[in-house]
């Protein structure tokens, strides 16, 4: 039967349908085992049309003679500092957590392919040191954008700044800081993305069911990272595992390549695209050798009944 042993999906296009499918693959993006990070104060506090993050369609004409406010010392950071400068900002303030830049791109410290192709097969521990050590460490602007606003008198660096809280303040939104309080017309916010599978949809029905991180490691007591620790505790194809064994077996066959997947296997495909040419191979692997073992009772009986004789043996 075409339904036997399937997931159901919903799709929801321009016509809703129900298909049916025996392994699924959740390929969606970076942020696709959770979503793009806003601060809650930042929800709570300043209203929507005072706010962008950095993933969303910027209106940048709405920029013109504004002061704006961008959260974040990377790349995205950067890049939009930059398009509102070109696109007239009056000032544009750079709010950073850390004292100083970050100046190393670990990204492409993992550009080898010892570290892509083996990541998924070292123990836990090693695992975690390594993505703890990258986190750690953060992600620097590129040298042209750290170049480009360096050349801008209209933008200012606030370092060791986090928004600490937000209120609206004579209809602006205002941000607080160690620094103190500093009121904007419009904020961006560069802070990247988080690892939360309660938030995603096609998750709902099943997300308390399936393993993470901290249900099978104890991270050291100075690495409590939730983005860590909510991740996905994925198997040798990516694939999710079960919380408590023997309850939702059916988790194996839901294969995770999202940024969620980045502590169990690396530069998967959804946090770099060069570790693609490794995670992929994996996926296929693990999805055709579940098929097959899914399946051995049809292969079995294939075997039994099977008559391509290649010549007549009656005459001997
Ligand atoms: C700002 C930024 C810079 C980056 N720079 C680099 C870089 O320099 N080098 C590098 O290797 N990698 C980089 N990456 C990572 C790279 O983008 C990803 O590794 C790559 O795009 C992953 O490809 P993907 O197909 O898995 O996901 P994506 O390219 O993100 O595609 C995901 C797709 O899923 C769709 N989708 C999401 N949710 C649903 C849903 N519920 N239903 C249906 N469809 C859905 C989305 O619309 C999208 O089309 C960067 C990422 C970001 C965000």
């Amino acid at each position: 039967m075409e339904q036997e042993n399937c997931f159901a999906v919903p799709l929801v296009s321009d016509v809703n349908r129900e298909v049916y499918a025996r392994k699924i693959v959740l390929a969606t993006g970076i942020q696709g085992s959770g979503e793009w990070t806003v601060p809650e104060h930042i929800k709570k506090n300043i209203p929507k049309d005072y706010y962008y993050q950095t993933s969303e369609m910027i209106d940048f004409a709405k920029i013109t003679g504004k002061k704006v406010g961008i959260l974040g010392g990377g790349p995205c950071a950067f890049d939009n500092a930059l398009q509102c400068c070109e696109h007239g900002a009056r000032e544009v303030h750079l709010f950073f957590k850390k004292p100083k830049l970050v100046n190393l791109h670990v990204f492409l410290w993992g550009e080898y392919s010892g570290f892509l192709k083996n990541f998924p097969s070292l123990p836990d521990q090693d695992k975690w040191r390594l993505i703890a050590k990258m986190i750690e460490i953060g992600q620097p602007p590129t040298p042209q954008g750290f170049a480009a606003i360096n050349s801008k008198k209209n933008v200012f660096k606030h370092f060791t700044s986090p928004w600490l809280d937000s209120k609206m303040l004579h209809e602006h939104p205002t941000v607080i800081t160690p620094e103190g309080e500093i009121s904007l017309d419009l904020l961006i916010i560069a802070i990247g993305w988080n690892v939360n599978l309660s938030l995603r949809e096609e998750l709902k029905a099943f997300h308390h069911q399936i393993a993470l991180w901290s249900d099978r490691f104890v991270a050291p007591p100075h690495q409590h990272y939730d983005m860590l620790l909510n991740s996905p505790y994925l198997g040798k194809g990516s694939n999710f595992q079960e919380k408590i064994p023997g309850t939702a077996p059916y988790l194996n066959a839901i294969f995770n390549c999202t940024g969620g997947a980045f502590l169990s296997t690396g530069f998967n495909a959804g946090t770099g695209l060069t570790g693609m040419k490794y995670s992929i191979k994996s996926v296929v692997q693990e999805i055709t050798n579940q098929l097959f073992l899914d399946n051995i009772d049809y292969f079995y009986q294939s075997l039994a009944t099977y008559h391509d004789y290649i010549f007549d043996n009656s005459t001997n």
